[in-house]
């Protein structure tokens, strides 16, 4: 894993089992986490338009906060199951481009099982 991201969720552990939380953070429970965490993302975009104006500063200060939560609970999840989350982003995207050659889908957006 990444040094950032590995120091990260060493801190995040510490932080964890300092608390006795461990015992909490099941898969279920951490997959629910992050759900909940992007809908919380998602609820600053209610009730707004595609055309609206730039986003102010406070709402992204706001939608910082989600964006942490999500990564939180994203690493705590992927380190519950032993996955290295950078290598398995880095397996995705290998996938994606497969699945959407650049000269097949550049500037379009239909999913792959379109082409
Ligand atoms: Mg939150």
């Amino acid at each position: 894993m990444e040094k950032d991201l590995q120091k990260l969720l060493e801190r995040l552990l510490t932080f964890r089992d300092e608390r006795d939380w461990a015992r909490f953070q099941t898969p279920r429970n951490l997959a629910l986490s992050i759900s909940l965490e992007a809908a919380e993302l998602l609820e600053h975009f209610q009730w707004t338009r595609e055309d609206e104006p730039q986003l102010s500063r406070d709402k992204v200060e706001a939608m910082s906060e989600e964006v942490a939560d999500i990564l939180i609970y994203l690493l705590l999840m992927a380190d519950r199951l032993g996955i290295d989350p950078v290598e398995a982003a880095f397996d995705k995207i290998e996938k994606n481009a497969a699945r959407y050659p650049v000269e097949l889908v550049r500037g379009k957006s239909k999913k792959y099982t379109k082409y």
